[in-house]
């Protein structure tokens, strides 16, 4: 399938990982939208929130956002979804934005 998160997940193409497990990975947003942009995506592919059962994994998505904020001392963030065409979702692969309004250092 020709779905660019998935390359990432398979490290057929770069991204700056920040966090992996056997089921969810995390990384810098390309083109970031804040001082600190990071996408969590299941590694299973899974198109959006409206697909079935897409809210059984959100869960596992959102405790890694709270443990990169935790691990890395940010006070307070925004985790979007963005829905969809009509939603502002243009990678086709469900993804959870973790945003945080500034610099965050890297260990
Ligand atoms: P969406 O609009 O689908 O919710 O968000 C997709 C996000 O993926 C965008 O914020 C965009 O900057 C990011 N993105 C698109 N292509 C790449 C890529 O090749 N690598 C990385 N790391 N992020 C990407
Ligand atoms: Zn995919």
């Amino acid at each position: 399938m020709d779905c660019l998160f998935c390359k990432i997940i398979k490290k057929e193409l770069p991204a700056e990982i920040v966090y992996e497990d056997e089921t969810i990975l995390a990384f810098k947003d390309i083109h970031p939208k804040a001082p600190f942009h990071i996408l969590i995506v299941p590694k299973k592919h899974i198109d959006s929130i409206k697909s079935n059962g897409a809210e059984r994994v959100v869960g596992g998505l959102v405790s890694v956002a709270k443990e990169i904020a935790q691990k890395r001392k940010i006070e307070g963030y925004k985790l979007v979804f963005n829905v969809g065409k009509e939603g502002g979702q243009v990678v086709n692969h469900l993804h959870l934005h973790l945003l945080v309004g500034k610099p965050v250092e890297m260990p």
